[in-house]
């Protein structure tokens, strides 16, 4: 391995490099510097080390800019990269960015013979080197941030002779919030129409879908006009069925693709969506990030459930004491009402507690706590004996839930 000044010596009397390329070389030695400024130090100290690299070092007339056959000349146009950028910017409201570099093909491969012949210490790439100039300057000019981990856009430099242009990778704003539905007839997404799968047909009114409105249509409009975003996803933290009421406020996130504008007023939003309508009402919106979503979707949250049920024949209370029996665990085999997406396996699930009503003799209310991905509809019915115990089986009679909410999600 060679010495700081052994390598020094080498670039300097074999290769003709500017002040960047050279820097480059020795980019992880000293801190705070460039690596023109590390280029100028290599010319200017002649017994050279690892201790070199300070800023006092710095002869006076080091400066940016520069060319040489190794980076042609991507340093002199600092200003047209900035500008591509800042160009491809302009339509979108943003607060964070990320840049990536491609050089020309030639300067990766004239650096990559420099790394063979010099050895890889303390070198750094020059995308590297250029994403993090070309970032700062953006950072100057718009008054935005470099983040690596969530950026609102990512833009791709493509340095080519005659065609050098930026990719841009604009990502989705995320919106967490939390819902009651106060409807038994609108599903919480949309749904393609059974008869036409979308096309459109006489039985939906041409219009592709089963239902007409949804949870999430009614949550993304104002959201989607505000935003100009190009289209909305809604992950929900499970789903109730259509005909079920959700009162326990479920978690979802509403992820709004490609937009426009980011700097939305959710409170204002919010309040837009409840006052227009009294089927869907949210709370709680916030701006989140996209691991929000992921999360929410696999928590496996426990939920209280509230279900009217209706008997074949009329149970006593003394008949009723039975149920308690649910309590534990219970195994489920595959629903048949969803057989045809699920596969069919048995699942155990815990159930919590119960509770009971008797709200006439053929009728009783249950309040049931349960733990995640119990089928409470089965639950209640046996499903032909799939659903293990059941309210059917404990009772001696046929048992159907005629209305179901969900009161409490665990949060
Ligand atoms: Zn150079
Ligand atoms: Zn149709």
């Amino acid at each position: 391995m060679l010495t700081v000044k052994e390598k020094r010596d080498a670039l300097v009397e074999h290769e003709e490099l500017c002040d960047h390329c050279l820097g480059r070389q020795f980019a992880k030695l000293g801190h705070g510097l460039e690596n023109y400024e590390r280029g100028a130090i290599c010319r200017k100290i002649d017994e050279i080390d690892e201790d070199s690299f300070v800023r006092e070092n710095i002869p006076e007339d080091a400066e940016l800019g520069g060319s040489c056959e190794y980076c042609k000349d991507v340093f002199d146009r600092m200003d047209h990269w900035v500008k591509l950028v800042v160009d491809s910017f302009e339509r979108y409201e943003l607060n964070s960015f990320l840049i990536g570099i491609r050089p020309p093909n030639e300067v990766i491969d004239q650096e990559e013979k420099l790394w063979e012949e010099y050895g890889l210490e303390w070198v750094e790439p020059i995308k590297t080197e250029l994403s993090r100039l070309i970032g700062k300057e953006i950072e100057e000019e718009m008054g935005i941030e470099v983040d690596f981990e969530r950026a609102d856009i990512n833009a791709v430099v493509e340095m080519d002779e005659n065609k050098d242009r930026v990719e841009l990778q604009v990502n989705s704003l995320l919106v967490y919030g939390q819902y009651n539905k106060y409807s038994r007839e609108i599903p919480q997404t949309e749904w393609h129409c059974r008869n036409c799968r979308g096309d459109g047909c006489d039985e939906c009114d041409w219009t592709g879908k089963q239902y007409q409105e949804s949870v999430q249509k009614i949550i993304q409009e104002p959201f989607m006009r505000e935003s100009r975003a190009i289209e909305a996803k809604f992950h929900g933290g499970g789903r109730e069925d259509v005909d079920a009421k959700c009162l326990g406020r479920r978690e979802f996130v509403l992820e709004l693709v490609e937009p426009l504008n980011r700097n939305l007023d959710l409170e204002e939003l919010q309040e837009e969506v409840n006052s227009s309508q009294n089927k869907v009402e949210i709370f709680d919106i916030q701006n989140t990030h996209k691991d929000k979503a992921a999360d929410i979707k696999q928590k496996h949250a426990d939920k209280t459930y509230r279900a009217e049920v209706k008997l074949d024949e009329e149970v006593s209370e003394e008949d009723l004491e039975k149920l308690s029996k649910i309590e534990g665990e219970v195994v489920q085999r595959t629903p048949q009402r969803v057989e045809h997406r699920r596969a069919d396996k048995n699942r155990e699930r815990q159930v919590y507690s119960i509770s009971w009503e008797k709200l006439d003799n053929k009728k009783i209310e249950l309040e049931v706590e349960a733990e995640a991905g119990t089928y409470i509809k089965e639950l209640v019915h046996g499903d032909d004996g799939r659903s293990d115990p059941s309210v059917t089986e404990l009772l001696g009679t046929a048992a159907e839930v005629e209305k179901l909410d969900v009161i409490d999600i665990e949060k």
